[in-house]
């Protein structure tokens, strides 16, 4: 194995400085989103909210635990040394498109065919 700066055809295809900021855009959605989730349930729990307000607190609190997942799902993804390739084919993900969706786990012909699935 030897290093080099170039995307390789095995290994980690998002270099270490990337990664790091990544991460942090990662970890500010993660704390975003325990925040949201924490928020959410306490009103819940009051019972401050009934008939429409509640069905929209629950469906933001399944969006919010769906986007949490995909957060930390990458974040082990990152630290599996796993990170930035497509889970279902492996082929490396545009860097562009992690920086706009760090959390994205499929490449784009991959999570159409997931989304067919559904
Ligand atoms: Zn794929």
């Amino acid at each position: 194995m030897t290093q080099s700066a170039a995307p390789a055809a095995r290994g980690a295809p998002v270099p270490d400085t990337q990664l790091a900021v990544l991460r942090g855009m990662l970890e500010q959605q993660r704390r975003f989103r325990l925040d949201q989730l924490e928020q959410l349930q306490r009103s819940d729990q009051l019972g401050l909210l009934s008939g429409s307000d509640r069905e929209i607190s629950d469906s933001l609190i399944r969006g919010a635990r769906a986007a949490l997942r995909d957060v930390v799902d990458a974040l082990q993804r990152m630290a599996d040394g796993r990170y930035g390739r497509c889970r279902r084919c492996g082929t490396a993900l545009a860097p562009e498109r992690l920086e706009v969706l760090p959390q994205v786990s499929l490449c784009m012909p991959c999570q159409r065919e997931e989304q067919a699935d559904d």
